[in-house]
Formats: structure tokens, C-alpha cells, sequence
């Protein structure tokens, strides 16, 4: 029988609605009670690890669930479950995807509907996690999200509606998987990419969204020693208004990495322009183009980069630019 721990870190799984129907933490996880696998199938393991709202969560946060995986990967569990807020979900998961050994099969869910309420999804969902985490498929996938009968990679998931059961989507390449009579079928295989053992989480990794009529001000309020990178949501396939480019020049040659990634929902990034502060400008004054994750991976990715202590041509060729 196989060993699944479920961490539980909050989020709107382990919440509940009250007599006003605002919905608000618990001191007791209301799932964490519930059988949700049949005796003798699963052997399930429960660590309460936090009870957070996900706009809580921070990179430490992060880092300490990545540190207790590696735990449960000596001791020998088979696979993990973490149940977290939808929120940041998506971040925690890819953090931990560029994190952790692929050895196990690394499950994220969470619920949009909490625990009282009418057509809750998380005791759902949380079951399918748990057989996903089981299923012997899902060795060598990287870190997966399981929400709404699909399993998606945490590379390319993304929260797309504030409310919706089905908000979690895979834009340009779709899901990997779905769930279907309690087991996960695959469709599709990830590429599988470097993997760092990071013990510590820098600070001052910015994100910018690139507007039309831009100007500077937002790059010049972070221009300063605090400030080790920042990803730029540009425009369309990645360009951004004129008046910004003094303003990001600055930030180039005071050496802080710029990463540009698209503000599109679908699609990625490309040097295809060549007008003021179009992506081949951007690429000539020296900013990393990184293509296919949106703008909160893309500064995952780079904060995991520089916690890795990467620099210059390492810093770009991992963050998907490959020197010629
Ligand atoms: N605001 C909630 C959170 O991220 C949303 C959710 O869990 O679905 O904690």
C-alpha cells in the first residue's frame, strides 16, 4: 500500500462560510477530518504545516515546504498532497517544481468553494490529488496541480477566474491529464528542466506590468541596491512604450536582471519588433527573454535563479534565453 503525506498549508479547502456569508479560516482544517479514501486503499498521512490565506504566503513559506518534501522524501513516502489557497497556488507549485528532485509525484490542490458551502470542490479535489499522488503515471512529472477533474503542470497553470470551480487552466498547451474513475490519465509529457537545491530565498525580485502610455517612474522607484531583479510584462510579444526605456536602461547598467516575459494570456514572448522599445530593442540593451511563463513564474523562476547564486550568462541561459 502506498504512503501519501498531505500537507496542508490553508487556503479556502480548509475554510468555512459564516452565518454572514463571509468565508474565514479555521482553527480545526474541516477536511483533515473527512475520510476521503477508502480504509486499506491509501495509507494517508496528514502534516497541519499551516493554515494560511494564500495572499500569506511568501517564499519562506515556500522554501519550508519544500524542506519538509525532502524529509518525506528520506523517510520514504511514495507521494505528497498539499492542499494551499488558490491564489498563489500557482506559485508555490512552480517554486517547488524548480526546487525538488522529480522523484516523487508532487500534488497541489485547493478548492474555490470552502467547506460548508453548497457544491464545495475541495474534499474533491482533494481526494483526486491523493490518487494522483498515488498513481505510478505520475512519477517524473515535475510538481502537478490537480483541480476540476485536470491535472496541469505547475510550469504553465494558472488561476484565470476569481470564482469559478473551473479557473485553473494551462493557456497555449492545456493540460497534461485529466482524472477520471478515481485514476489520472496522461496525454502529455513535460520537458524536463534543471533542478536547484536552493537553501535560502533572496529578497527585492520585482514584478512590473507594462501599460500603454508608460513612463519610467515605476523603474526608477525601484533603481536602487535593494532591487536584485525584476521581470517586465511587456506588451503583445514583448515590447513596451518609449518612455520607459531610459528608465530600464538605467536599472541594465546598474547590473540588476531584467527578464521580459508577455502580459498576453496566451501565447509567449518573441524579438520580433524593431521600433523603440520593441522586443528587439529591449533584447539589444541586454534584457533576458523568457518564454512561455506569465509574469509571477517568470519571478519565481528568476528568485530561484539568483537564490542559486546565478549570475550573467548562467542567470540568462536558465532563465530560457540559450546563448549563441
Ligand atoms: N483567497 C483564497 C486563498 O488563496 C482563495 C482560495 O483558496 O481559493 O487563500
Amino acid at each position: 500500500m502506498k504512503t501519501i503525506l498531505a500537507i496542508h498549508t490553508g487556503g479556502t479547502i480548509s475554510m468555512s462560510q459564516n452565518e454572514k456569508g463571509e468565508v474565514v479560516p479555521n482553527d480545526e482544517n474541516p477536511i483533515a477530518e473527512e475520510q476521503v479514501i477508502l480504509k486499506g486503499q491509501i495509507n494517508l498521512i496528514t502534516d497541519e504545516m499551516f493554515n494560511l490565506p494564500s495572499p500569506h504566503v511568501t517564499p519562506e513559506v515556500m522554501l519550508k515546504i519544500k524542506q519538509r518534501i525532502m524529509k518525506a522524501i528520506d523517510e520514504g513516502v511514495d507521494g505528497v498532497v498539499i492542499t494551499h489557497g488558490t491564489d498563489t497556488l500557482e506559485e508555490t507549485a512552480y517554486f517547488l517544481d524548480l526546487t525538488l528532485p522529480n522523484t516523487i509525484p508532487v500534488v497541489l490542490t485547493g478548492a474555490m468553494r470552502s467547506s460548508n458551502e453548497i457544491g464545495s470542490d475541495g474534499l474533491y479535489n482533494f481526494r483526486n490529488a491523493i490518487m494522483v499522488a498515488a498513481t505510478d503515471e505520475s512519477y517524473g512529472k515535475g510538481v502537478l496541480v490537480v483541480m476540476n477533474d485536470e491535472i496541469h503542470t505547475a510550469r504553465y497553470v494558472t488561476k484565470t477566474h476569481t470564482t469559478n470551480v473551473a479557473t485553473f487552466r494551462t493557456p497555449t498547451f492545456g493540460p497534461i491529464g485529466i482524472v477520471t474513475q478515481n485514476k489520472a490519465k496522461y496525454f502529455q509529457e513535460l520537458i524536463q528542466t534543471e533542478v536547484c537545491d536552493i537553501n535560502h530565498v533572496v529578497e527585492g525580485v520585482y514584478l512590473i506590468k507594462a501599460y500603454a502610455g508608460m513612463d519610467g517612474s515605476l523603474f526608477e522607484a525601484i533603481n536602487n541596491k535593494n532591487t536584485k531583479g525584476l521581470v517586465l510584462e511587456g506588451l503583445g510579444a514583448g515590447n513596451v512604450p518609449p518612455k520607459t526605456l531610459p528608465a530600464i536602461q538605467s536599472l541594465i547598467d546598474n547590473g540588476i536582471p531584467i527578464v521580459l516575459v508577455s502580459r498576453c494570456y496566451n501565447g509567449v514572448a518573441q524579438e520580433i519588433y524593431d521600433y523603440q522599445g520593441g522586443g528587439i530593442q529591449l533584447g539589444k540593451m541586454g534584457t533576458i527573454l523568457c518564454q512561455g511563463l506569465n509574469g509571477q513564474k517568470a519571478r519565481i523562476k528568476l528568485l530561484v535563479g539568483l537564490s542559486d547564486n546565478m549570475h550573467g550568462d548562467e542567470l540568462r541561459e536558465f532563465m530560457g534565453n540559450a546563448i549563441s
